[in-house]
């Protein structure tokens, strides 16, 4: 599987790490122009590491939902064009806006993903990736409320977090439900399990249906 450009392997601590080239954000080691990206920290970067065809090539539009502090959003702005990042809880977004600040790609949005009608007047219509790390119960809802941002072609990279949804419950009974929400939008091109790095947690790659 190729990484997007702007992704490279680099060596940190001997050995090949992914990075993105831009300014560090959370303490995060670099080396030259480039700055280490922590699978174990980012659920996209564990699944690029894992070797999922995420589809990303570089330059993408991206809706980026469950932004946080920016740890992650800010490596995607690295290597992706406009990218939209919306967060609720006011304290992340405060220093996601300070991410933004030396990224003028990085579009911070202090919304609720499961009300996309608040931000729709500022995303693109024509989104090539939605990406999607909410952590949070109705994480399928949240896909599928989203899914008018993707253009014709584009895709959807979530992470679904098992326990968000019902701790008691098996996680692969929890992601089974979830997946079957998602088709009712989107058909699923791929899934992985991230426990490697981030435990019971499943990586979908999934394309709207038309
Ligand atoms: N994606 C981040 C990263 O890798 O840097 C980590 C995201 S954290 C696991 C989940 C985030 O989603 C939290 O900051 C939480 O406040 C946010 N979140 C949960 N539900 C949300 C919603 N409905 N709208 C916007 N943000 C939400």
């Amino acid at each position: 599987m190729s990484l997007p450009d702007g992704v490279e392997r680099r060596p940190f601590d001997g050995h090949d790490r992914l990075a993105t080239r831009g300014e560090p954000v959370y303490g995060e080691p670099t080396d030259g122009p480039w700055r280490l990206w922590d699978a174990g920290r980012s659920k996209l970067g564990a699944t690029l590491e894992l070797g999922l065809d995420t589809g990303l090539v570089g330059g993408e539009s991206v809706l980026y939902l469950g932004a946080a502090s920016g740890t992650t959003v800010s490596h995607v702005a690295d290597f992706c064009g406009p990218t939209y990042a919306v967060e609720f809880a006011p304290r992340p977004a405060r220093d996601l806006v300070d991410v933004a600040a030396g990224r003028p790609n990085l579009v911070p949005l202090l919304k609720d993903a499961r009300t996309p009608e608040t931000y729709a007047h500022v995303v693109e219509s024509d989104i090539d990736v939605v990406v999607q790390d909410v952590a949070t119960r109705g994480q399928a809802r949240v896909a599928v409320r989203n899914r008018q941002f993707l253009r014709e072609g584009g895709h959807l990279l979530a992470a679904i977090k098992a326990r968000s949804e019902d701790v008691t419950r098996e996680p692969a009974a929890v992601f089974e439900d979830v997946l079957d929400e998602l088709r009712g939008a989107y058909r699923i091109v791929e899934t992985a399990r991230l426990d490697r790095f981030h435990d019971d947690h499943l990586a979908v790659v999934a394309r709207p249906r038309t």
